[in-house]
This record gives structure tokens, sequence and C-alpha cells, in this order.
């Protein structure tokens, strides 16, 4: 069924199909159900792909005290975490993620890193040549000091690379709880030269760090009814797997620090000035973000190099995670947002090397995303949602994100300007990170399996959101022409691999993703069923653990839309789209008038081309010219004459005809026949635009279930009072289809540049040799123009 295929003036008559198979190939069933794919229905997961009467899920509470220390970058922390058993199973040994331990030299990601040097010509770049040699000399991971249970009594434990099983002195029983405790500490990386999604920035010209610190605590692996343990090995892709809990974290940092933290500020009288506090206040109901630390008073901070401690309190209730940063240098504005009740303040934290483009769009692009997610999705619950720039170019924790972009520095003048693709990398990436909220923080889908499950809903709905900003905003995902190019690549995986095998990451599992729904939103199923199905899908599953099966179903089960054969398509190969219109029949109702069909037929014949010899042999002296006698009766008369015979079979039959038959005869329609096929493989609906001979047009659009019985060839029949002069496959781009130019209907030439250049020739080693000498200033004055040339690009 297709919502969109509605008032339509042409009439359409029944599909003409083709052979099922050519000839010795097997008939594929593209639309064939996906049960045999996907697991089997329970009382946890419901075939309508809703959580099941006995769904359950474990719960994780954490009380963490954690101290940086400014001197040395390095976290030492103690936490305690109360572990709830909520699954019908007895535990014998409970599993955590160490993520900081990708970072020991000898991890399972760092060992199994290959390297992609072309043999002929070796080259990298500077910064990941360091990069490499850095990470060698970095000492990561966790060095793990104390693992005791609530009285102190030492738990055994082991490790395995980025996973500690602790084994538990006697079974945890269903509704049981364990409380135990960790003490750790670990150097942090300075991000900007060994990657990763948090760590340090230094600032050389005032000397000061900012840090963004996230998965920073040794976290509890998930649990759950379709993995049992989630505990497969982190390797730098498969980013999270956790559980909801509450939280209760002590962040001690230099007493001249700005912290911006998951959770609620506990104690804002021991850590803020009461001109912070009451700026805090007035922004609650502001309608622009007020400044709470402002541009002066962070610079001036810049100096203090305060030796004291503070120790910041948070809290935060049913999250997943729990991250933070800190630094003297923020800035930090503010702005209240209320929606449906709750209320949440939108927080930017940022260096002066942010400004003037986050001053600007930060805590604005915040409100934006809750504004829009809580509209296609499910209502933003939290009390807090952040944005922090530093050194991480954009990465999520609950209520709280880093974005990296920020404008550029004359080194000479000081003067700071951005270009066009910061300005919307910025609110692009905030979106996005802020958008995370939704999509895994709170729809908790497994990351460490399916990294499409949050990064292409939320590219998705990042789209949507982008789009309500400004009109033509510059989206980078979503469009179906964007995706044209990676879906005609070979390299690639289906959208379900698992995180760690994907092949170009971005393309599968954020562009192609959030594609995909586009198109269902737009072409398959309409907006309004495609919407009321996806929300559907987010409130279903907010606070809890979905997996593929439960979307996919839930999109069917919301919309009555069969989507198996668009799921098969799109999700489990990598097929693409190519559909080609390649031929256009026009026929008429033949009246079965031997005067009018026979002369029509004697029209058909006369368009015919002549034949070679006889335009040859035009003027050559004939025996007949000579003796015209020898012409006779065959002579006058072809086969197109019409004789007393074909008159009476004429007569005679059409007395036999009823009232309704003698109508169609002289019924005087267009018909057409127009054949297409499939080319790339995927199945999609078929959209015309129909341009007719009076100037009119219309768009048809017919479900890609006109592919059900032969998914390579088929022909439709149209029938119209007008002629039609031209058709267009897929007028608006919105299929994907890799190759447009077989879409026309009569052809269209292709338009393309040839470019012409002109050689240079290259220098000799005598002219080389003989070459002036430059100063320093003229080096200088020559990188300006390059960076000028390539900033111009
Ligand atoms: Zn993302």
């Amino acid at each position: 069924m297709n919502k969109l295929v509605s008032g339509l003036l042409l009439s359409i008559s029944v599909v003409i199909t083709s052979p099922l198979m050519a000839k010795g190939k097997p008939f594929e069933d593209k639309f064939r159900q996906l049960d045999e794919l996907l697991p089997t229905p329970n009382t946890y997961r419901t075939a309508s792909g809703a959580p099941g009467h006995e769904y359950w899920q474990q719960e994780a509470d954490y009380k963490i005290r954690v101290k940086l220390d400014d001197e040395k970058q390095t976290l030492t922390a103690s936490e305690t975490i109360t572990y709830k058993n909520n699954s019908p199973d007895t535990l014998t040994y409970l599993w955590l993620q160490l993520d900081q331990n990708r970072f020991k030299r000898d991890s399972l990601d760092k060992t199994t890193r290959t390297t992609r040097l072309k043999q002929s010509n070796p080259k990298t770049s500077f910064k990941s040549m360091r990069g490499l040699v850095k990470s060698q000399q970095h000492d990561g991971g966790y060095d793990i000091t104390k693992v005791t249970d609530k009285n102190g009594r030492d738990l055994p434990y082991i490790i395995n690379d980025t996973m500690m099983r602790i084994d538990l002195p006697t079974g945890l029983k269903p509704h049981g709880q364990f409380v135990f405790n960790i003490d750790w500490n670990y150097h942090i990386r300075e991000q900007k030269v060994l990657g990763g999604r948090s760590g340090y920035e230094y600032f050389k010209e005032d000397e000061n760090y900012l840090y963004e610190i996230a998965q920073w605590f040794p976290r509890m692996a998930a649990y759950y009814d379709v993995y049992g343990w989630q505990n497969k090995q982190f390797l730098g892709n498969g980013e999270f797997a956790l559980e909801f809990g509450d939280y209760d974290v002590e962040i001690t940092v230099p007493s001249d620090h700005i912290v911006a933290s998951t959770g609620e500020l506990q104690n804002p009288r021991s850590v803020l000035t009461s001109a912070q506090r009451k700026r805090l206040e007035k922004a609650k109901y502001a309608d622009k973000p007020v400044i709470i630390v402002s541009e002066e008073e962070a610079t001036e901070k810049e100096k203090t190099k305060s030796s004291k401690m503070k120790t910041w309190r948070f809290k935060a209730e049913n999250v997943r995670d729990f991250a933070w940063a800190s630094s003297r240098k923020f800035i930090w504005d503010a702005q209240g947002y209320t929606e449906g009740g709750i209320d949440t303040m939108a927080m930017s934290y940022y260096p002066k090397e942010g400004n003037p483009l986050w001053e600007r769009y930060s805590t604005e692009a915040i409100i934006h995303t809750i504004e829009h997610y809580n509209k296609y999705s499910l209502q933003y619950p939290y009390p807090v949602s952040i944005s922090v720039n530093g050194p991480v170019g954009g990465m999520e924790y609950p209520m709280i994100t880093f974005n990296g972009p920020r404008p550029k520095v004359d080194k000479k003048t000081g003067e700071k300007t951005y270009s066009k693709r910061t300005k919307y990398g910025l609110i692009g990436v905030i979106i996005h990170e802020v958008g995370h909220n939704y999509y895994p923080m709170i729809v908790n889908s497994d990351e460490r399996q399916w990294t499409w499950m949050d990064e292409g809903l939320n590219t998705f709905v990042q789209f949507l959101a982008e789009q309500a900003w400004e009109e033509k905003y510059p989206s980078r995902r979503g469009p179906a022409r964007k995706i044209v190019n990676y879906m005609k690549s070979s390299h690639q995986v289906p959208i379900m691999t698992n995180s760690e095998s994907i092949l170009q990451f971005g393309n599968n599992a954020y562009g192609k993703p959030a594609t995909a729904l586009n198109i269902l939103r737009e072409t398959i199923m309409g907006r309004e069923l495609f919407d009321f199905a996806f929300k559907e899908y987010a409130e279903r599953w907010k606070f809890k653990r979905p997996t593929p099966a439960d979307f996919f179903r839930t999109l069917e089960d919301a919309s009555a839309v069969d989507l198996d054969w668009f799921i098969r398509g799109w999700f489990y190969t990598t097929d693409h789209v190519d559909i080609s219109l390649d031929r256009v029949t026009k026929m008429h109702i033949g009246s079965q008038d031997p005067e009018v069909e026979k002369a029509w037929d004697r029209e058909q014949f006369n368009k015919e081309p002549a034949d070679i010899s006889d335009l040859r042999n035009q003027g050559m002296p004939v025996r007949t010219d000579k003796k015209p006698e020898l012409l006779d009766f065959y002579n006058e008369h072809d086969k197109f004459t019409v004789t007393n015979h074909d008159r009476n079979k004429y007569n005679s039959s059409q007395k036999k005809l009823e009232d309704w038959q003698l109508e169609l005869l002289n019924n005087g329609s267009n018909i057409y026949t127009v054949d297409f096929s499939n080319k790339g493989g995927l199945v999609m609906p078929i959209i015309l635009q129909v341009k007719y001979a009076d100037g009119s047009d219309e768009v048809l659009r017919i479900s890609a279930q006109i592919w059900r019985k032969n998914t390579v060839k088929v022909s439709k029949m149209l029938i119209t009072d007008k002629a039609i002069k031209e058709i267009v496959l897929d007028p608006y781009w919105e299929t994907a289809d890799v190759d447009v130019n077989n879409n026309y209907w009569p052809t269209r030439v292709i338009e393309s540049r040839l470019e012409l250049y002109k050689r240079k020739k290259s220098k000799s080693l005598m002219e080389k040799y003989n070459e002036k000498l430059k100063t320093d200033d003229d080096a200088d004055k020559e990188t300006d123009a390059k960076n000028e040339d390539k900033e111009a690009a």
C-alpha cells in the first residue's frame, strides 16, 4: 500500500508481466518476509516490536569520588557500584567495561590496527606519525588499585583487555543486588595528539589545560535477554552497551576551574560566586543565552593558576553514563527551555578560542535540537543539556556533549574568521551530539553491536532538525542524492554489520541508514505514517534496550506498510538503485474497420525506409516501360487494398458485438506501455513525471510492489486522453538512483565538459642548482599564499 498514490488523472490498467525469470536464472523473491532473519518473538520482545510483558533490564547505580591532578594530568578515583539483578537468572560473576585499557600498549585494538601505506610511495602526515609515536610512549589504561565488597573484603577479579570480571562470593539471585567498590587511577591522554573520545587540550599561549573526561570509570557491562553479557572487547568503533542508573559524583578540581557535567549541581553555594548564581537564575526564563562566566572573566582566570582545590557534586537520575569537563578557561552561557512541564537548562562552555562562533550558536543549537527531537521522537527528560568546546571533534554523553569546531585565528593580526564549513559544521555537530541524548542515551540500543541504530537514526533526525534551522540548510547527509556515490562503490558491507567490521564507517552507519529513513518518510510511507511509526518506536523503547528487529517490526506494526522488502534490500545487502526506463510503445485500439485499419497499415508501411537497391535503381529502364501490356491487376492492388470480402467480414462481426464492446472500439484513448528494468538490484517505487503534448504534466507514484512477481523487468500500461510527450523517471532524485541517464524518454543528451590544460615543464637539475636562496620571509609569504588558495577551495 502506498498512501501517496491517489487522485491521479491517469487511469492505469493491470501490470503486464513478462515471464517470471530469465531462462536458467532462479527467481529471487525480494518481497519474502523477514521472519527467518529476525529472532523469534518472546515474552521479552513481542512480534509487534514492543517490549514484552516480561521485559527486564539491569540497573547500576554509581557513587564516585574523583580527583583531577592538573599538574600530572591524571585522575584518581574511588567508586561504589550498586548492581541490581532484575533478570530471571542467577549471576555468578559480573563484567565491567574498562574502556581506558584500549590505550594500553598491548591492547587488542592497538596490536591489531593495520597500516594502509601505499607500497610504491609510502606517505603519511606529520600529525598521524606523531600520534603513532606518542601512543607508543603513552602509559595509558587503568591502574586498578582495589576491588572490594561493601565490607572492604577483597573480591577476586580478572582483567581481559577492556573487560573485567568480578567473581561473586555467592550467586546473585533474581531481584538481588550487589554492592562493591573499585579504586583506580589513569593518565589522561592529550587528545589533540593521541585522539580518542576524551582527553585534555593544552593551550601553550596561556599554559592552561582543558579536560573533557569520558569513559573514565569502570562501568557495568550490559547483561540482557538477547546477548547475555555484552562483553565483546572495545576496538574503538563499537561504542557502549550500558545500563541505566542513578549517579552521585564528586569531582575535585583546582578551585579556579569551572566544571560542566552530566547531572544537576548539588552544591552551587560552595563552587559558584553569588554573581554566577544570580545570572543562572536569570537564565532560567531568558529568551536568549545569559552569560554566566564572561570572556573577560575567563581570560582573567587563565592567569590565576590556583593550587587550592574545590569539589563539585553532581547527581543524575536514570542515565546510562556520566561525563564531565573542567578548565579555568571556560566561558559559560545558559538559557532555560521548558516544554511539557519539564525545565531544561541549555548551557555552553567554551574557551575564548571558540568565540565569536560559540556565543552566537552553541546554546541556540542545543535548544533547537531539543525542540525538534521532541517533535519527532520523545520528550527530553533531563534538567540540563550541555555543549562543550574542547579538543574532541564531536562526542555525546547523557546531558553533555563535546563539540570541536572553532574559528581560525590569523597568527599575525589576531583576527578571527571562520569558513562556511566551520559555521555549519558547528551547528550540525551540536545538533548531532545533543541529538544522541535521544539515540542511544535514552533509546538505549547496543552500540557495541550496531552502530547504525544510534548513528543512523540520530543522523536522520539531525537532518530534519537542520532543515528547520534555516531554508536550504546545507545538510551533509539525508537527501537521497547524497548517498549515490557510496551506493555504487564496491568497497562496502551491509548496514547490518557489527560496529567493528564496518567499511566506510560514516557512509555505512550514518549516511545510508539516515537516507533510508528519509526515503521511507518521503517516498515509501509518506510523512504521516512514517512520523507516527518512528515516534512510536522512540516512545516504546525510551529507557529500554531495543534491537534492530524491534525497530523494523514497530515501523510495520504502526503503519500497515509491508517494509520487509525495503529492510531486506537496504539493511541486509549492498545492492543499489538503478531503474532504467527502457522503452515506450504507443498504441491505439484497432477499430476493425478495414477502410481505417488497412489505411493505417499502409501508412506504417510507407514509414519504413526505402530499400537501398530500390533507391539506386530509380530511373533504371525496366521491361514494363517498353511493354506496358505486361502490367495487370496485381500492379494496381496490394495487400492494403480493401476487398469486398473484408467489408462483409467487418459487417458481420460488428453485428455480433455488444454496445459496450462497440464503444471500446471507438474509444480513441492513447495507450502507452512503458518498459522498465532493474539494473541495480534494489526494488523501489517507480515515480514518473508524465509530460503531455498540451504542456500539462503530472507525477505518478507506483509502489515498489510492482516488482513483486518479476524483480528484473516490468511493463506498465498508461491510458490517457492526452498524448504523452515526455516521461521522466524519479524526477526529484528521491530514490538514490545511481544512474539517471537511463531515466528519460525520449533519451536526453548527456552534457559534459572537456577541460583543456597547459602542460608544465619541470625545472632541470641545473636550474634548481642555480636558483637564488630564499630568506625566511619569502618562505612565509609562499605558505600564506598556499593557505589562501586552500581556503578559497
Ligand atoms: Zn554520532
